[in-house]
């Protein structure tokens, strides 16, 4: 099953990055898309506001996926645009650079929570939508991870890598129950990308001064991975499922 063009696309973190990126393109596909965002509400109206510029429709919609009731609240806003055919689960953190033996409960749970049990809400919202076990039309999930989750990130943020590591082990999990109820569920593995996700942990210049290691010897741009998401949610990858893409430039 393939998300339908006219049917709505949910994107957490749609505001900025890789998110942004990608909710531009889907709405250039047909889709209506629900610009989620954690506490940049100026970022997120741009998006829409760039979307309604070319006739698409979105609306902008407060969710910090670290909360079960935000997700819910988010869910009831999309079903209220129209009918649900794709969740981009996008929205994701990293910390300041940082050694395992110096990490708190509280950073880490953070992390998970944002991270993965995030991740994991909004893909039963979705399911229980978009199921045609639960009469729903099918549709797609895709499922935002990491390099990291094979690398590590010793040194820097394990917990983030960890949590990625999680969502492929998620995406393989979940596409296989879902597989005959016409959703498919895919996971991209982003590599060095040039967004301010680094700033976030500390250096924003991280991307570039490690993109020496990188095969391609450059970073990626958030474009590069947004199209590799409307493909995954394309009638092209319909047979594409379980399936980690790494766009990594070789990392
Ligand atoms: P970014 O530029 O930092 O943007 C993060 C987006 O997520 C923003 O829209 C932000 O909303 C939102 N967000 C942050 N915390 C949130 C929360 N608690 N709940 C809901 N939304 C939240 O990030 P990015 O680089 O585009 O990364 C997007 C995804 O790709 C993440 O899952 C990240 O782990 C993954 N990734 C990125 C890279 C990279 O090099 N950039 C590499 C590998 C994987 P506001 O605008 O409201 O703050």
């Amino acid at each position: 099953m393939t998300a339908r063009n006219d049917s709505v696309v949910i994107i957490t973190g749609g505001s900025r990055g890789i998110g942004r990126a990608a909710a531009l393109k889907a709405a250039a596909q047909g889709f209506k898309v629900v610009v989620a965002y954690a506490t940049n509400e100026a970022a997120a109206n741009d998006v829409v506001s760039q979307i309604e510029a070319t006739n698409g429709k979105a609306i902008a919609v407060k969710c910090d996926v670290g909360s079960e009731a935000d997700i819910l609240a988010l869910f009831k806003a999309a079903d209220a645009f129209g009918p649900l055919g794709a969740l981009i689960n996008n929205a994701g953190i990293v910390g300041p650079t940082i050694r395992v033996e110096d990490m708190t409960a509280e950073r880490i749970n953070r992390m998970m929570a944002v991270n993965v049990t995030g991740s994991f809400l909004c893909a039963r919202e979705a399911v229980k939508r978009m199921s045609t076990k639960h009469g729903g039309k099918g549709g797609v999930i895709v499922n935002l991870s990491s390099v990291a989750a094979k690398l590590g990130s010793a040194n820097t943020y394990v917990d983030y890598a960890a949590s990625k590591g999680a969502i492929d082990t998620f995406t393989v999990g979940l596409s296989q129950e879902v597989a005959t109820e016409g959703i498919r569920v895919v996971g991209i593995r982003p590599g060095l990308i040039d967004t301010e996700i680094h700033a976030s942990g500390g250096e924003p210049d991280r991307a570039h001064r490690l993109s020496v290691h990188v095969p391609m010897k450059r970073v990626g741009t958030a474009d590069e991975i947004a199209n590799a998401i409307v493909w995954l949610l394309s009638d092209d990858a319909s047979y594409v499922t379980s399936s980690i893409l790494d766009v990594s430039g070789g990392r």
